[in-house]
């Protein structure tokens, strides 16, 4: 199956309309024909920030797969009146594809987070998944990207968890497919910061609910700031695209 053929544009953000069990496929497919490249999991900022800046918006939509990761972008596509067949939260695809990849013996790498957080994230997942190899681990507070590389290239990962945010993820993985060929890049945020335990997720009853953005805005209010710039700006801008089809669809 390619997903690719199948869309759903969201201010410009070409999203792919996949469910989880085909994003797994999907990737399971690349990690298959040894093909690299990178998927992308964006939320509301990143889909509204991505507007102003067309770069961003184009390295987006050269990802090997645009998942939509928050009830954000579902509620984008509905009202759109393209609806999405479902979430793909990225904490969650990110751990999806690891029992195929420990099938595989494929070689992980976990670059992001602050110091210690991506080894201990690396201890849990090897511990859950016998037969992944984590091949490295890098905090994403380094100044030295050359040293980085090295490392990397020398630890010759299949995949590669990159988790500095948005947009410093999605950048860095557009920069660096052709350093790294063979290996498939994931941007996947704080979900390191949940695979070590460091952060928790939202229990089961927010997530149900569909409010788990409200919860990690309560855990982590220095949030709040970042959020009420991005996500009420981002449902403006969606009605506007909403009305702009319409208007261009009477006129057809
Ligand atoms: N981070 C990093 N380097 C930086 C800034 C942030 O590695 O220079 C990490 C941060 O420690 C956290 C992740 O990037 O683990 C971003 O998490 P956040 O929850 O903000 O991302 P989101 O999931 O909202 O994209």
């Amino acid at each position: 199956m390619n997903p690719k053929t199948v869309k759903i544009d969201i201010l410009g953000i070409a999203i792919d309309n996949i469910t989880m069990e085909e994003a797994i496929s999907y990737v399971d497919s690349l990690r298959e024909q040894n093909v690299g490249g990178y998927v992308v999991t964006p939320n509301p900022e990143i889909i509204f920030h991505s507007q102003e800046d067309p770069e961003l918006a184009k390295l987006i939509n050269k990802a090997r797969l645009v998942v939509p990761d928050g009830i954000g972008v579902i509620k984008a596509a509905k009202t759109l009146e393209r609806p999405l067949r479902g979430r793909v939260p990225g904490v969650e695809l990110g751990e999806a594809i690891l029992p195929s990849a420990a099938a595989r013996g494929d070689r992980l790498y976990i670059y992001g987070a602050k110091p210690g957080v991506a080894e201990e994230a690396g201890r849990r997942l090897a511990a859950k998944y016998p037969g992944l190899i984590i091949c490295g681990t890098s905090d994403g507070y380094g100044k030295d990207d050359d040293a980085l590389c090295e490392k990397i290239d020398a630890a010759k990962p299949d995949l590669m968890f990159v988790c500095l945010g948005t947009p410093v993820q999605e950048r860095w993985m557009a920069a660096h497919t052709a350093r790294f060929p063979q290996c498939l890049m994931f941007g996947l945020g704080g979900s390191v910061d949940i695979y070590s335990g460091t952060v928790q997720r939202a229990p089961k009853f927010w997530r149900t609910l569909n409010l788990e953005w409200f919860y990690r805005l309560a855990c982590q209010p220095k949030r709040i700031g970042r959020f009420l710039k991005s996500t009420p700006p981002f449902l403006c801008a969606v009605r506007r695209q909403h009305r702009a089809e319409k208007k261009a669809a009477r006129q057809k």
